[in-house]
């Protein structure tokens, strides 16, 4: 990989469920709903992580800060592995690793007043205390294009895009270094989508801040990323920088996705061919043997059948989990 700073580095991570638990509690199955992925974070980059819904992208996350406890791997957090510490040894970092969630409405308190949502995780980590934690959150709100006036309202007077800046004031507060966003414009009109992205890179630029950003399809993570991850299944299938995923894809899966991207001008829409994708998703509970996706795979061969392909570097940082490579 490059020779920048990385900030937070994933090791053979796996979160499986248990489900169909037996007489005494025991499991039979699992949904191997993250299934042995390995990536990296620069500082200061964003990685733009998609795949279509059930791909195990927001199970990722989540298991990336620990809303989850993963069930294997290592999470490395500037050189810290976080995979083994308990909730309360996981306070110091919980300051710098913070999440924006993909829902507006429901992600925010709506018993709360704006000034209280925002100033929640302040009170937790006790960073600002009386008129100095009022001050910083009517700074933050105006960071996030909001106004002071606001921190004594409540969340059903906003509308989804202000809700989601919200979410975002509140998710900085205690300065962090590292944002998990979780589909944070999918709710949104695609009007206010792009003043969301625009805001969130700013902010990335002005406070230095790396983000994983998750999306269900390729163009909302175009303009924000600088590398970009496809999972299929539980599985990382391509990672790669931004303009080789995006000119110069090479997993199947990856070109089915951006082959479905709409075309805004007509000409150019009807020269292209859209890949549709047949068959259906494996369970992820047990997948079989082999490439999870050769069931919708136009090139499978035999291999595909017995052999789970490695992601391997195809040169450039480009690394591609195929037997056709
Ligand atoms: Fe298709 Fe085989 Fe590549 Fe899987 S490994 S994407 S089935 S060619």
């Amino acid at each position: 990989m490059s020779n920048e700073k990385v900030l937070v580095e994933i090791k053979d991570l796996k979160k499986y469920f248990p489900v169909n638990k037996g007489l005494f509690g025991k499991a039979h199955s699992y949904v191997k709903a993250v299934d042995g992925i390995s990536f990296t974070i620069n500082k200061g980059e964003t990685l733009g992580l998609v795949g279509e819904s059930g791909c195990g992208k927001t199970t990722c996350g989540r298991t990336i800060i620990k809303l989850y406890e993963p069930t294997f791997g290592q999470i490395i957090y500037d050189g810290h592995d976080l995979s083994k510490l308990s909730q309360k040894q996981m306070l110091p970092y919980r300051k710098k690793i913070q999440m924006i969630f993909q829902d507006p409405y429901a992600s925010l308190n709506s018993r709360m007043t704006v000034g209280d949502i925002v100033g929640e995780s302040i009170d937790i980590h006790g960073v600002y205390k009386g008129k100095d934690r009022m001050v910083k959150i009517q700074e933050l709100l105006r960071t996030v294009g909001l106004s002071s006036e606001h921190s004594s309202r409540y969340p059903h007077e906003f509308s989804g895009g202000q809700r989601q800046r919200i979410g975002i004031a509140r998710s900085l507060a205690v300065q962090p270094e590292f944002i998990v966003c979780d589909e944070p414009i999918s709710a949104l009109d695609v009007s206010i989508q792009a003043q969301i992205i625009n805001m969130l890179e700013e902010l990335q630029e002005n406070m230095g801040l790396t983000y994983l950003f998750i999306a269900h399809d390729l163009s909302m993570v175009k303009h924000i990323s600088n590398r970009i991850g496809v999972m299929y299944l539980g599985k990382m299938v391509e990672i790669g920088k931004s303009e080789e995923v995006y000119g110069h894809s090479m997993h199947p899966y990856t070109k089915a996705l951006l082959s479905a991207i709409p075309i805004p001008d007509p000409e150019e829409a009807a020269l292209r061919k859209r890949i549709m994708l047949k068959g259906e998703i494996p369970s992820p509970i047990d997948p079989p043997p082999g490439c999870r996706f050769k069931g919708r795979c136009q090139y499978a061969k035999p291999i595909c059948s017995k052999v789970d392909p490695e992601l391997k570097n195809l040169g450039s940082d480009h690394f591609v989990a195929c037997h056709l490579y």
